[in-house]
């Protein structure tokens, strides 16, 4: 995924109002950028994940010393699992409403698609039901070359646009997705301000990893992107993977949880195959997240940790047993279930798989790392 301000340049160019902003990755620049765009900005963590606002990566305060102090918390931190080297720094815009667009290519069809929702600023996965799901015809399009992008220094003020009406901005980002050969372009929220202008806030552009070689962006706005087919798979998809080469597999929910679970995994002499961000939509995203971890070589036991607090325990596992149910896979799984809605989830394990959750997090570990063993000595 691009950083947010490439992926705002990229909309800036095809005609979309982004804020106007600067980088700082020290204190001592942040002064100037609010002096500039302030006195009320954003500050937000210039790391290419999703979910940033929830985890605290974005915060809107007033004047100097407020972002100064927001930038030197921000900057060293990790939000999931990337170092916060960056801040963007940007005009705050007053929000009557907070809408949602994107243009993606359907994981079902494989067909591009258009999706529109009247409630922005939130997962994707939760406005379902406000979703309008356009199919797009591919055919016949005219693709006129993508303006070279990365002309521009880090700093930009408000672009002059001519685009007002949401159908503009969604044509606008229709034509961007193919010149640019994006297999994602989500604007959440495209905000309609104050002032009644149609103003994208945040950007997140996934270019086609195989359409490198003629691409408009710069190298260093994609360099270190690529990962292994399956973690840029489980990107296109909204989870962050990495594959760790070992067996056993690990489903948790958040990324604070998955790091803690492969180090107990490690710890207890196992080898973990994977970390998987899936955040808080583990419900919605079970099924390719089950599929993604079954389908890593050598995997030989299943670890399920789910932590309810805001997410909900038995909606998470609910996910997962349907995604079972939909894969059937043959390996050993083992849970840990604990918190919101947990007792719930439990008694679904045991009734649609037949086995017994774990009652504690050790315990589970050191049976998905015993299973794993036997299966390597077999
Ligand atoms: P994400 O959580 O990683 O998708 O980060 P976003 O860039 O979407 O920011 C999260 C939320 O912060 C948005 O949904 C907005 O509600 C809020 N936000 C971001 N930028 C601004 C801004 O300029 N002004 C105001 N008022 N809110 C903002
Ligand atoms: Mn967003």
């Amino acid at each position: 995924m691009l950083l947010e301000h490439h992926g705002k340049e990229l909309l800036r160019s095809a005609g979309i109002a982004v804020p106007g902003h600067g980088v700082a990755s020290a204190i001592a620049a942040v002064g100037p950028l609010v002096d500039r765009f302030g006195p009320r900005v954003a500050v937000k963590a210039l790391v290419p994940v999703g979910g940033r606002g929830k985890a605290g990566g974005v915060v809107v305060v007033d004047g100097v010393e407020a972002a100064e102090a927001a930038a030197q918390r921000l900057l060293g931190a990790m939000l999931g699992s990337h170092r916060v080297d960056q801040v963007l720094i940007e005009e705050a815009i007053p929000i009557a409403q907070e809408l949602y667009i994107s243009v993606t290519i359907d994981p079902g069809s494989g067909r591009p698609v258009l999706l529109e929702s009247d409630q922005g600023g939130i997962d994707v996965e939760s406005m379902t039901d406000d979703l309008t799901t356009t199919v797009l015809d591919v055919q016949n399009r005219p693709t006129p070359p993508a303006p070279a992008l990365g002309q521009s220094e880090s700093e930009s003020g408000p672009a002059p646009t001519s685009i007002t009406t949401r159908r503009e901005v969604a044509n606008a980002v229709i034509s961007a997705f193919f010149q640019y050969e994006a297999t994602l372009i989500e604007i959440n929220p495209l905000v309609v301000a104050a002032d009644g202008r149609l103003v994208a806030l945040d950007a997140k552009v996934q270019l086609d990893e195989s359409a490198r070689h003629r691409r408009s962006v710069p190298d260093h706005w994609v360099d270190g992107e690529s990962g292994t087919e399956r973690e840029q798979l489980a990107a296109e998809l909204g989870l962050r993977l990495i594959e760790l080469g070992g067996d056993v597999a690990i489903l948790a929910n958040g990324a604070g949880l998955t790091m803690a679970t492969v180090d107990a995994v490690a710890n207890a002499g196992g080898r973990p195959a994977n970390f998987l961000e899936i955040g808080g939509d583990a419900y919605t995203k079970a099924i390719p997240a089950l599929e993604l971890v079954l389908s890593l070589p050598g995997v030989r036991s299943l670890l399920v940790n789910f932590c309810g607090a805001f997410a909900r325990c038995d909606v998470m596992t609910a996910g997962v047993l349907d995604a079972w149910d939909a894969l059937q896979p043959t390996i050993p799984v083992y849970f840990s279930i604990s918190g919101t809605g947990s007792d719930k989830a439990r008694q679904m394990v045991r009734d649609r798989l037949g086995i017994e959750p774990l009652p504690s997090m050790q315990e589970a570990v050191s049976h998905a790392v015993g299973s794993a063993g036997l299966g390597r000595r077999s």
